[in-house]
């Protein structure tokens, strides 16, 4: 059971409520000022890493495009390229900052697919921990508690600080 935790498609179940109109365009186009009200960690030349605030396990980091664009045969090379080494960044800033054992990575594209923002290409890194089956029914009643992502938030922030000095 634990080893087949990873169901993609439960990801749009959990991103469950969202706001009107794209998540990923709306939280970028806001001002940076907002980008920690937002959970947003870093922006690229053309995409972002973000937080996500409905997470599968502690740390749970979005990466996307700025460009509203559905799959990733869609996007400029150079905006695929970063894209990756986005979700390279996210995977190093895991690991510096919480210390997860794995990772899930991946992207459901499409509502068949179990896209929670079925229009907007975006990628999940999701660490994993050896019983995190077990954080995460503990999670699933603490997800909604400001503290824990702002705590995972400030973590990952210092991480980036010490990646980019
Ligand atoms: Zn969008």
């Amino acid at each position: 059971m634990p080893e087949t935790m990873w169901t993609p498609w439960r990801l749009g179940y959990i991103v469950g409520e969202r706001p009107e109109g794209c998540l990923f365009c709306l939280k970028s186009k806001e001002p940076r000022e907002k980008d920690k009200e937002n959970y947003i960690l870093h922006r690229g030349r053309s995409g972002f890493i973000m937080l996500n605030s409905f997470p599968y396990t502690n740390g749970h980091l979005m990466v996307a495009p700025y460009a509203h664009l559905a799959s990733p045969e869609l996007l400029e090379p150079e905006v695929l390229h970063e894209f990756i080494d986005l979700t390279g960044l996210s995977v190093a800033l895991l690991r510096q900052a919480i210390g997860p054992e794995g990772f899930n990575i991946g992207m459901n594209v499409a509502d068949v697919a179990g896209a929670g923002v079925a229009d907007h290409l975006h990628m999940h890194v999701v660490p994993r921990w050896k019983g995190d089956t077990n954080f995460m029914s503990v999670l699933a009643d603490i997800r909604l508690i400001p503290e824990a992502l702002n705590s995972t938030y400030e973590r990952l922030a210092e991480a980036l600080r010490q990646t980019l000095k």
